[in-house]
């Protein structure tokens, strides 16, 4: 029997202090079931919690760990920024190094800096409509761009597009302007398209939805969005948040290479640290304040230790470190495949480039939210907890990216590997 009496003590002190005592929903193990393990440290492949226990991590701080965690050299850079002062507020060297480290692979002229991936995409919306001067804006039901107020829009009932409010707190007017489509749907685009064309400002889209499961835009899809965007004077924003150095040096990019007028960019590029960015065209982002009208500003953007942390990650994550972990991901996600094929289980699973996920259903693939909806997510929270009790930790949701990092060797992977059978079992009796 695992001890996790640790964690118990500490979660019940949160949850005294912090709303379901998490700073962020998911970690709470709402969807799955238990108590969340507390996180007292973590290296290489592996999360240490307070009662001792080693864990496999296969969420990767939710993509960020590319390199694995406590990385010597991202360590060293770290802590050599810090004992430089930890934030001046003023311009330094270390924010140009990283954005030239990041537009050298990536596709973008210009870089903002922020601090999370909801900042980046709030923004890049602004600038679309600051831009273009139209009000709407479309995206994809499933795919998840932060938690902004506009972007936290629901699909509406039958053939109404507009978004109707997502959650309590945000105003009908707010998501009146998003449309929201079902993904990977040319019909659906090319109709809000022929309807609320010259009133929209951008369409978003995650380069590779990995937020509702890993679901991989159909061949020519992404091409697709930005044609028809364009043929409407509308921008083309791309959201590499989780894809972006997760899947390529580049990116999506560097597998479907569609060039987005707008992207955003987080998790990896900060190696760890609260670091996000939006950029593209040089003529739009000379729109931002201070050159141009559209304000967007931050206290802490392009802090001293992120940026260290980010540049140093990302020049340490070269072909091979990526050629590496695609090799892994096909191993694993192969023996996955092969544990709940020999226990029965109907599943399926999707990869973009190294990111991949497992849907418990019937279906015969997952191309849209409604279908990754339709999944039997109490088969997964069994499967789950069965890895969990033999010390693999996976995202504690059934629609969440399995992610692997350069420091996740055999042993890593040999370990999880062989907690399959039974964990498979264990979801085809659930
Ligand atoms: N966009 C995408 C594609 C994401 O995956 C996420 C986070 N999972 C975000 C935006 C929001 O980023 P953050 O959590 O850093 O605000």
């Amino acid at each position: 029997m695992t001890m996790t009496s640790r964690s118990a003590a500490m979660f019940d002190a949160a949850k005294r202090v912090i709303p379901g005592g998490v700073n962020s929903p998911v970690r709470a193990f709402n969807s799955v079931g238990g108590t969340p393990r507390f996180i007292a440290e973590a290296h290489g492949p592996y999360l240490v919690d307070v009662d001792g226990n080693e864990l496999v991590d296969l969420v990767c701080s939710w993509g960020p760990m590319l390199l694995g965690h406590a990385h010597p050299q991202v360590i060293e850079a770290v802590t050599t920024a810090a004992a430089r002062g930890t934030s001046y507020g003023a311009p330094t060297q270390a924010e140009t190094e990283l954005v030239e480290t990041i537009i050298e692979r990536a596709p973008a002229e210009q870089l903002r800096l922020v601090n999370s991936g909801t900042e980046a995409t709030m923004s890049v919306l602004r600038l679309a409509r600051g831009v273009t001067g139209r009000d709407k804006i479309v995206k994809f039901a499933g795919c998840y761009h932060g938690h902004a107020d506009s972007l936290l829009a629901s699909a509406g009932s039958g053939l109404a597009t507009l978004g109707i409010p997502g959650t309590p707190g945000v105003t009908a007017g707010t998501t009146a302007d998003t449309i929201v489509l079902p993904y990977n749907d040319r019909e659906a685009v090319t109709a809000a398209f022929a309807e609320h064309g010259a009133d929209i400002a951008a369409l978003i889209t995650e380069a590779s939805p990995g937020n509702m499961g890993v679901v991989p835009p159909a061949e020519g899809f992404n091409a697709f969005l930005a044609a028809t965007a364009h043929e409407h004077g509308a921008l083309f924003v791309s959201d590499e948040v989780m894809t972006g150095f997760r899947v390529t040096r580049s990116g999506y990019y560097g597998i479907d290479k569609v060039e987005p007028d707008l992207v955003t960019f987080g998790k990896v590029m900060g190696g760890g640290f609260p670091c996000a960015a939006f950029g593209g065209r040089a003529e739009y982002m000379a729109q931002l304040a201070p050159l141009g009208g559209v304000y967007q500003a931050g206290t802490l953007s392009g802090n001293p230790i992120a940026a260290a942390a980010g540049t140093t990650t990302l020049k340490l994550a070269t072909e091979e470190v990526y050629a590496g972990i695609d090799k892994r991901a096909g191993e694993l996600s192969s023996a996955v495949t092969e544990a709940l094929s020999a226990a029965g289980v109907p599943h399926v699973l999707q990869h973009a480039g190294n990111m991949f996920s497992v849907f418990f259903t019937d279906a015969p693939a997952v191309p849209d939210y409604a279908t990754a909806a339709a999944q039997d997510t109490t088969a997964y929270a069994a499967f789950f907890h069965a890895m969990l009790d033999a010390g693999v930790y996976l995202p504690p949701s059934a629609f969440e990216v399995w992610f692997l990092s350069a420091a996740h060797d055999d042993a890593a992977i040999d370990k999880v590997i062989s907690a399959l059978p039974a964990a498979a079992r264990a979801a085809a009796q659930s």
